[in-house]
Formats: structure tokens, sequence, C-alpha cells
């Protein structure tokens, strides 16, 4: 697979993929990774999607990401006797903690926490905001409401408390049961929800310890406030937009979204933008024109990947969506301002040899016709480094390391190729060039950039550069 595109997709997986062909069909039109989201589904259906992703992964030999995502202290409502209800402005709904499904008067909220800190004049917004009740009075073991903004709620849907202090842990019980579960299983990646603070991700860590990669999803106040701390910590961000367009007021959520990005970029992180960006396509072949902008404007801003979520897992049209957001993304890639206003924000160089590698690789790209950077890297950290810079020219990340491989689907610019023989062999450059043909990212005549370290088998230790022409 020649990759085609510099910015990746990650999509979400669920009911709507049937099949290893489904995947295939996916990974073809453009996705690099996937999110098998705890939220919903059971562990045998994450287990199934998970094999069909490694089977794919082996049959078209390209490296493709997992992530876990965990719901976290996600607070939804029960279920629904008829799987949904239709709510009238003014009318009464009662939240409990009765687990039996609900209908037009009252439905479970099996949070007995928010019961206790919500007091009555307090909002609850249900579903990504869409719906918001206000408490009138609070039970013991219930709360009443009245229905302000009404609509429909089906099972499950999410609901926020911008208003009350939860003192949550990021990692429920059943996180930490599904953690396990996905780390036995092999997840490249775990995407934390509801991230508050710094400490949140070290016990994370804690859990995880180097098993996967850590993903923070931005979605609470507390974690724009101290996003640089957060990010450091972590080795990448999602600006999930769903959630924190409920907890901040919707209108802050653009210049969240750059001022997130900006702080990525700068530490040298993968960040994702995630949620809504072509939502009308669950139901529609077509997406919004407003939808299409918020595509580009996420690419042009430098985000490293941008994320499906409904669309593509219970969505009528996943396939269109994928092969949607790959066309907007070429049209930005290939557009007359993309490299300029990526140069224009890029951040400066930090005094390491890998960065004073990676401005070189840039100033050489705009002398010479340079097709492909060849990076060799075991962990694969000097080739996000090199995506840091933003180089117009993409990057073949050679890797004797699948995980490493897989790190790096969320990344810009990067493509992985995992090869063995590299462990052996000291002279990279004949490799770097026969594999650089093979993936057709470089032909007869075209300039090569290969970068390594030597001596071999040293994490970090990327220390030289040469040019090679491919004859
Ligand atoms: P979710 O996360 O889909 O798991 O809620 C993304 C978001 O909140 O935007
Ligand atoms: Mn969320």
């Amino acid at each position: 697979m020649t990759p085609d595109k510099k910015v990746k997709i990650l999509a979400t997986l669920g009911p709507a993929t049937r099949g290893i062909d489904d995947i295939r069909e996916l990974v073809q039109a453009g996705v690099n990774i996937f999110r098998l989201n705890f939220s919903h589904g059971d562990h045998a259906d994450h287990a199934q999607r998970y094999q069909w992703i490694r089977e794919v992964e082996q049959q078209l030999n390209y490296p493709l990401g997992i992530l876990m995502d965990l719901q976290g202290p996600k607070l939804r409502v029960g279920r629904f006797a008829d799987g949904k209800v239709l709510l009238q402005r003014g009318q009464a709904l009662r939240l409990d903690l009765d687990p039996t499904p609900g209908d037009q008067r009252r439905v479970n909220l099996p949070h007995p926490e928010i019961i206790a800190a919500l007091e009555p004049g307090m909002d609850l917004l249900l579903d990504d905001g869409k719906l918001r009740l206000r408490v009138t009075a609070r039970h013991s073991d219930a709360i009443d409401t009245e229905v302000l903004n009404g609509g429909e709620l089906s099972d499950r849907k999410g609901v926020n408390v911008p208003q009350a202090v939860l003192d949550l842990s990021p990692l429920t019980a059943k996180d930490r049961r599904d953690l396990s579960f996905g780390l036995e299983l092999g997840v490249d990646w775990v995407a934390l929800s509801f991230v508050q603070r710094p400490e949140d991700i070290r016990e994370a860590r804690a859990l995880i310890g180097n098993k996967a990669f850590l993903m923070a999803k931005i979605e609470k106040p507390s974690a724009v406030t101290q996003l640089r701390e957060i990010a450091e910590l972590s080795d990448a961000i999602m600006v999930a937009r769903g959630d924190l367009g409920v907890e901040v007021p919707a209108e802050s959520v653009p210049q969240i979204q750059k001022n997130i990005i900006g702080t990525c970029r700068a530490l040298g992180k993968p960040v994702v933008v995630a949620t809504q960006m072509l939502e009308s396509m669950r139901f529609s072949p077509a997406p919004t024109r407003a939808e299409v902008t918020d595509v580009a404007n996420a690419v042009a801003e430098g985000a490293d990947a941008v994320m499906l979520s409904a669309e593509t897992a219970s969505g009528d049209y996943p396939l269109e969506a994928v092969q949607m957001m790959s066309k907007i993304i070429r049209q930005v890639e290939n557009g007359p301002d993309y490299q300029a206003q990526l140069d224009v924000s890029r951040p400066k160089a930090e005094a390491t040899v890998s960065d004073a590698i990676s401005c070189a690789i840039r100033r050489i790209s705009s002398i010479l016709p340079v097709a492909v950077l060849v990076n060799y890297s075991e962990s694969g950290s000097s080739s996000l480094r090199a995506a840091r810079e933003r180089p117009t020219v993409p990057i073949l990340n050679l890797t004797p390391n699948l995980q490493a491989a897989r790190r790096l689907t969320v990344a810009w610019g990067v493509h992985s190729v995992v090869n063995d023989r590299l462990k052996q062999v000291d002279e990279v450059c004949s490799t770097a060039l026969e594999i650089a043909q093979a993936q057709g990212m470089a032909q007869r005549g075209d300039t090569l950039v290969i970068t390594a370290g030597v001596p071999f088998g040293q994490p970090g230790s990327t220390n030289s550069l040469r040019i090679e022409t491919l004859i």
C-alpha cells in the first residue's frame, strides 16, 4: 500500500462492520488506525474486530494501529423498554437507581454519586448536549427533572453535569476490567476518557506500563487548563469535541482545538481531532458543506489525524465516510497554502541531534527534489521528531519493531515498514532504497534522504544523514 496522504484517519468500529472484507475496504479507503470503543459492545465483539484488523494488517502487509478507548467516568442513562423515547419540553422525567428499562416518565441513571451531587436548579445535558433537563427535586435514590430542551433519547446516551464537581477516578472498575482485557488482547494504544489532571495520566501509566501507548482525551475544562503537563505525560492527545463542547461553551471549542493542536505540535505529540466530523454521513451518503470545511480546517491547522465515530461504527455509509475524509485530506494537502501554513506555525527546534537532523532534512528538500525521507528507527521516536517538522516529503519509517510501526499509525506523514533484516545489516542504505521503491514511494532517478543511528540498536541515537539517488 502506497500512502497517498499525510494526515491519518482514525475510524471507530462497531456493528456497521460485519467482517474482514469491510475492514480491508476501510483500510484501502484510507484508515490507518481503528478505535474499539469500550463504551459500547462486549468483549467478544471487540476481540472479533481486533482479530479482523490483525488479519487485514497481515494480508495487506501494512501496519495498522488499534486503539482501545476506555469509557472512563462517563455518565450514561440506562436503557428504555422501546430503545428510545421522545421527550417533550416541559414534561417531567425522573432519573433513578432502578435498572428496569425506562419509559416516558423515568429512566435509570446508574450513578449514585451523581444523584447525590445534584441540586435543584442544576442542569443535566444528555446526548452530547442535545437535550437539557433541569433538576426540580432530589430524593435519596432519584432526581426529578423538567425537560427544558426535548428530543429523542435512546439507550445509554451520555450525561454531562458541568455545574457539579465530581470526585471521580479516571479509571472506573469497568475501565480496569476492560483495560486488562485489552492489554491481554494486545492493543497498541489506550485512550483515557475524561482526564482531569496530570495525576490521571500517571495513574493510568502505572497500570499500562509499556504494554501500550497512551492517548489522553481532552474533554474536561480542567484538562484544557492543564493541557501542557498532560500532553507531556501522554503519547498522544485527542481533542474530544463531543464531551468537550458540552463541558465548555460550544463556541469556545474552535479556539481550544487550535490551542491543543499548537501545544501538541510544539511537544511533538500526535494530536487527533475527533467527533462529529462527518456526522450527517451516518444517514446520508454526502456530508454537509460545513462538515467538509471542519475536516479541512483541522487538516490545515496541522492535526496529525482526524477521527470518525458513529459514522463508521454504526452509520449507514462507513466506507463513503472514510473515502470522503481521504478526499478532503488530499485536497487540502495538495492545495497551495497547506505547506506554507504549516511552515508559519512551525515550532522551534529543540537542542537535540534528532531535531538538528530533522531541520537539515527540511532544508535539503527545499534545495534538492527529495522524493522520500527514509528513517531507520527502532522505537519510532526519531520519526516522530521528523514529523514534528512537517516536511514536504513523506517519511518512510523503517523499523524492526512492529509495535513501533503501529504506534506511528497516528502520526502525521509517517509510513512504516517493518523489516527484520535491519537488525543485522549495518548498511541500511541499500535496504532503504529497495523498500522505498517497492512501496511505490520512489522511482529511478529520485533523490532520497536516509537517516539512522549508528551503531544500530540504540534507541534515540539518530546521528547520521545520507543523500542517495536511486539508480
Ligand atoms: P467519545 O469521545 O466518543 O468516547 O465520547 C469523543 C468525544 O467526547 O468527543
Ligand atoms: Mn467523550
